[in-house]
């Protein structure tokens, strides 16, 4: 499966302790993230994870060019609510590009608990049949 994993500056010790509590599930996973979250994941961890842009120099928006070419399965995103973000319109575009294409999308950590178990249980696993016979992308 692919994963990306995005966490707001303070939500970056929840994302880490998180992803720290579950690392043997996401293993063996194709993992991308936002720079900071990453670089913060891979210190804690020993999971390697293909790192963008940080979000508010264009990260949110390399992920959801992923999701626009169904090369995503499922989004962390632990953002914060009582902050106000300088890359707002990039963080609404991300989201509403999950929505356009249906990709499952934690924005909190009880939501993130729930798709992590359901990442183990296999409940996601045809997804990766879709990126094995999936033609070239095309016009
Ligand atoms: P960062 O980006 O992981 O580079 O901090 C996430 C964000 O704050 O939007």
């Amino acid at each position: 499966m692919k994963i990306a994993f995005i966490a707001h500056d303070r939500k970056k010790d929840e994302m880490v302790n998180f992803v720290t509590a579950y690392e043997d599930v996401f293993q063996g996973h194709e993992m991308y993230s936002t720079g900071t979250t990453g670089q913060r994941i891979m210190e804690a961890t020993s999971l390697r994870i293909h790192r963008f842009m940080s979000g508010p120099l264009g990260g949110d928006q390399q992920i959801g060019a992923l999701v626009a070419q169904d090369e995503l399965d499922l989004i962390i995103f632990l953002r914060d609510p009582l902050m106000a973000q300088p890359h707002e319109p990039d963080i609404s575009a991300l989201l509403r590009l999950c929505d356009v294409y249906g990709i499952p999308v934690a924005t909190n950590i009880a939501t993130a608990e729930i798709l992590v178990k359901a990442i183990d249980r296999g409940d996601f696993a045809w997804r990766d049949l879709v990126h094995k016979y999936k033609p070239g992308i095309e016009e």
